[in-house]
């Protein structure tokens, strides 16, 4: 599986919702398979990934297009920073355990501030209430994944 940096993020606060079906349907998919498998190698990469494969904003080879032309390189700065926070080299892999007990050591809710810009998730809160749930252990990750919300 390859993931973009800030992905490791977003993850932490799914809770189905998204874009579209086919983006939440997707996304379920990836998040159902790392729940099942925590020991399921991942690429960290910074670019266009397994979740945004089906993302309506994904334009091609312009990458990420959620805020226009351009976004592309403004979400790849945003993997580099997340990748540096956590400590990982873009195009490694590791298990999914190691990078999400990466993710909850090095990145507090309120770092999403400074991490996400425009983001229009942020000012939901779903993704800082998913940093701020502790996991309870690898049968749990991703931990609040599917909980009933709202
Ligand atoms: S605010 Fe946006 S970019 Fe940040 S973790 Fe949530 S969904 Fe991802």
């Amino acid at each position: 599986m390859k993931l973009r940096a800030h992905n490791l993020l977003c993850i932490q606060g799914f809770r189905g919702k998204g874009y579209d079906d086919a983006f939440v349907e997707n996304m379920t998919r990836v998040v159902e398979a790392l729940r099942k498998n925590p020991e399921q190698q991942v690429t960290v990469i910074a670019e266009p990934d397994d979740l945004c494969a089906a993302c309506p904003n994904l334009k091609g080879d312009a990458g990420c297009e959620l805020h226009g032309k351009g976004t592309e390189k403004g979400i790849v700065s945003q993997d580099e920073d997340v990748a540096r926070r956590i400590g990982v080299s873009i195009r490694t892999a590791m298990s999914w355990t190691e990078l999400e007990a990466r993710v909850r050591q090095s990145i507090a809710p309120d770092d999403l501030d400074d991490i996400c810009g425009r983001c229009p998730w942020l000012p939901l809160g779903y993704c800082k209430e998913g940093l701020a749930v502790p996991r309870r252990g690898k049968s749990d990750t991703p931990g609040e994944f599917g909980r009933a919300v709202d």
